[in-house]
């Protein structure tokens, strides 16, 4: 039988209308609009799209989007004052400095300057040991949105196997924690893993999050797994014409798809989730900075 193909698309389109109607609910109820603040130093191309398209959604779902343009050679002093006024602006409740930033600046030293309780990415420190403590926490939103759809995939992960492979802090390692918190079994591959192909064989989950075209084979997968391609990887297409590139992620989709219960696709997939929880995770800041209650089924 061929996978269900998840489709991220549409799973985003419902997290983003949850999102709308607890903003609605926020400014009806109680007056108070929740605020998102993206921050982009310099003018690296794909930086500039993502941040364009999360003011744009932002402000579709009725909440209010800041925008601070900084420049490349903008110092660390500076950038720190943009970032403390905003911990400081009540009217702000979700703080994203879009990375990676320019190599003179401190990319830890930057997130972890972000008030926690404002830091929607889940990238600060207390964020990342809260998440590991199995605390409540700003969780990152790329693994957040995976765990949303295993969760509607699957109900209960209890008791499953669950291969990540990549132990990145975006997404490797929060993802594990969360599968782990989860009751999953997990295991984190990564580099120096010995016998990968046997490990991803194992899983009942397999999540790929590590930037190689087509990595994952099918013949990796174990009949009837779900698979989660976090990959992002542009490739040359010569075949749709001149100059024409394409997404692929970390596994090989078709023969992958083959063999797996359950599939994401790229594009399509994990992708659209992430800006979804990036607003899931704004609406979730703004009822714990207002004593509210939060919304059911957008955290962790
Ligand atoms: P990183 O480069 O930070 O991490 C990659 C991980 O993969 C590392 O842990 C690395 O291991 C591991 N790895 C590399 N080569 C191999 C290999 N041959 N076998 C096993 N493991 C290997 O990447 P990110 O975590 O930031 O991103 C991963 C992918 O997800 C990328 O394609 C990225 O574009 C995409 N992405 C997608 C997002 C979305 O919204 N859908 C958001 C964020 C990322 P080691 O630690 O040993 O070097």
């Amino acid at each position: 039988m061929p996978a269900k193909i998840i489709d991220g698309k549409a799973f985003a389109a419902t997290v983003r209308a949850q999102v709308a109607d607890h903003v609605a609910k926020l400014e009806g109820d109680h007056g108070i609009t929740p605020g998102l603040a993206v921050v982009l130093v310099g003018e690296d191309p794909a930086s500039q799209v993502y941040v364009r398209s999360k003011g744009k959604q932002t402000v579709e779902v009725g909440m209010k989007s800041v925008e601070h343009k900084l420049a490349a050679d903008t110092s660390e002093a500076d950038l720190l004052k943009v970032i403390d006024d905003l911990n400081n602006n009540t009217e702000i409740h979700g703080i994203l400095v879009q990375l990676p930033l320019p190599k003179h600046l401190d990319e830890d030293l930057v997130i972890n300057s972000i008030a926690p309780e404002k830091d929607v990415d889940g990238f600060h420190i207390s964020n990342v040991g809260l998440l590991g403590t199995g605390q409540k926490s700003m969780v990152p939103c790329t693994p957040l949105g995976c765990l949303m759809m295993l969760r509607d995939h699957h109900g209960s992960l209890s008791g499953m196997d669950a291969v990540v492979i990549g132990r990145s802090n975006i997404v490797g390692k929060p993802m594990a924690q969360l599968l782990l918190g989860d009751s999953c079994t997990v295991t984190i591959a990564h580099s120096r893993t010995k016998d990968l192909p046997d490990v991803v064989r194992r899983a009942d989950i397999v999540v790929a999050a590590v930037g190689r075209p087509e990595m994952v084979p099918g013949d990796w997968i174990k009949p009837g797994a779900t698979v989660i391609d976090v990959g992002i990887n542009r490739l040359d297409a010569p075949e749709k014409g001149e100059g024409k590139t394409k997404l692929v992620g970390d596994v090989r989709y078709e023969s992958c798809a083959a063999v797996a219960g359950a599939i994401t696709p790229v594009p399509g997939g994990v992708g659209p989730m992430t800006i979804a929880c990036l607003l899931a995770n704004t609406v979730t800041a703004c009822c714990r900075a207002n004593g509210l209650p939060e919304p059911e089924g957008l955290t962790a």
